[in-house]
C-alpha cells in the first residue's frame, strides 16, 4: 500500500484538531485508550475503514468497535434495552463494549459491522481519546493499532514500529494503563459475556443483579441467540446465490465486476456492479457490502462474481465472498 508520511504529534488541543481533520477526510489515526492505542478510522466511511483493514492487513473482515463520545452519541447509533443501559451508565466511560441492535438510519458503514444488523460501542475513559472523539463528533473505529498477527501497543512508539507508512497520523500520550481488551457484552437479548477483559465479569453481574448468560460458543448455540466473536463475520449472507471466479456471465445473471476487464456475457447480465473498475483493492473493499446489497436488491438469483486477486486486502475480500457463495446449509447459523 501507499507509503504514507506518518506524523507522531504529542498530545495537545492542536494534535486533537489535527486528529478530528484527518478523520474527517478519511485518513488513519493512531491514539491512546485505557486499554491500548486504538487506530481509529470514521465508522460511517466504508473508504477509510477499507484503508484501515489495509493498514492492519487483516485476512477477514471482523466486525469492529465504534467508540463514541457519549451516551447521547450511542442512543443515535444503537438500540439501548434498560439492561444495556445500566450497564453504560455504570461503566462508561471506560472498557466495557456492548454490542446492541442498530438504531434505523445508523450511520457506522457494512464493512465496519461486517454486514451485521447489530453495532459494538465503547466510550473509552482516557481524555486523549475523548478528546478526539468530541472534535471529531462521530463514531470511530478503532481496533488495537497493530498488524494483524502483532502485539497490541501500549506506547505510540510501538505504534510507529509496527505501522509507520501505513497511517497519516499518531497522537502520543504516553503510555496506556490497563493493556487488555475491552470486556463485550451482548445485548441482543438477554446480556450475555461475548469476551471478557478489563471490566471483571462479578462487576457486570452486580449492577444487572443476576448472572451474565454464557456466549453461545461456550454454551452450544442456538439458531436465534446472538454470536460470538470468530462467528460473526460468516453471518452474513445474501438472497442470491454467488457464484465466484466466473469466466462468463449466464442469462440474467447479476455481475459483481472487478478491473477493467468484461467477461463473455457481460452485455446479457441483469445488473452490473464494477467493486473498482481501476483495480484497486481498497476501493473494492469499500465498495464490496454496498454492491452486493444492491444487487441482492435487485432480486438477481444469482450474482456471479469476477476473480478478485488475493494479495493484501483481497484476501479479506475472497474469505468475505466465500462466505457469502457457502451453500446455505453449511452457513454456520
Ligand atoms: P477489538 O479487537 O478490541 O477491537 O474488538 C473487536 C471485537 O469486537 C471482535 O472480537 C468482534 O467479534 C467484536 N464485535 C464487534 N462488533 C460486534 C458485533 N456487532 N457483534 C458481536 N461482536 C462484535
Ligand atoms: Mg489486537
Amino acid at each position: 500500500m501507499a507509503d504514507l508520511p506518518t506524523r507522531t504529534l504529542q498530545a495537545s488541543d492542536d494534535a486533537t484538531a489535527e486528529a478530528a481533520r484527518a478523520l474527517r477526510n478519511g485518513g488513519l489515526v493512531a491514539f491512546p485508550t485505557e486499554t491500548v492505542y486504538g487506530l481509529g478510522a470514521d465508522a460511517a466511511n466504508p473508504k477509510a475503514v477499507a484503508r484501515l483493514y489495509a493498514a492492519k492487513g487483516r485476512p477477514s473482515f471482523n466486525p469492529l468497535i465504534a467508540h463514541v463520545d457519549g451516551l447521547p452519541a450511542a442512543g443515535r447509533l444503537a438500540v439501548f434495552s434498560a439492561e444495556a443501559l445500566a450497564l453504560a451508565q455504570a461503566f462508561w466511560p471506560g472498557p466495557l463494549t456492548l454490542v446492541l441492535p442498530k438504531a434505523p438510519g445508523c450511520p457506522v458503514c457494512d464493512l465496519a459491522t461486517a454486514g451485521l444488523d447489530s453495532v459494538a460501542l465503547r466510550l473509552p475513559a482516557h481524555p486523549v481519546a475523548e478528546a478526539i472523539l468530541r472534535a471529531f463528533g462521530g463514531a470511530v473505529v478503532a481496533p488495537s493499532a497493530n498488524r494483524s498477527g502483532h502485539v497490541s501497543p501500549t506506547q505510540a512508539a510501538h505504534v510507529a514500529e509496527d505501522l509507520s507508512g501505513r497511517i497519516d497520523l499518531i497522537v502520543d500520550g504516553g503510555p496506556v494503563r490497563i493493556g487488555v481488551e475491552s470486556t463485550i457484552v451482548g445485548c441482543l437479548g438477554a446480556p450475555v459475556l461475548l469476551r471478557p477483559g478489563g471490566v471483571p465479569r462479578a462487576a457486570i453481574e452486580r449492577v444487572l443483579g443476576r448472572p451474565l448468560g454464557e456466549s453461545p460458543s461456550a454454551a452450544g448455540h442456538a439458531a436465534d441467540a446472538p454470536l460470538a466473536p470468530g462467528m460473526l463475520a460468516s453471518h452474513y449472507a445474501p438472497a442470491a446465490r454467488v457464484r465466484l471466479e466466473a469466466r462468463e456471465v449466464g442469462p440474467g445473471e447479476a455481475l459483481l465486476a472487478f478491473g477493467p476487464q468484461t467477461l463473455p456475457g457481460a452485455d446479457q447480465a441483469s445488473a452490473v456492479r464494477n467493486l473498482s473498475p481501476r483495480g484497486d483493492l481498497v476501493e473494492a473493499a469499500a465498495n464490496l457490502f454496498g454492491m452486493v446489497r444492491e444487487l441482492d436488491g435487485i432480486g438477481a438469483k444469482s450474482i456471479t462474481v469476477m476473480p478478485v486477486p488475493r494479495h493484501d486486502l483481497g484476501e479479506a475480500i475472497n474469505d468475505l465472498l466465500a462466505r457469502a457463495a457457502a451453500p446455505r446449509g453449511l452457513k454456520p447459523d
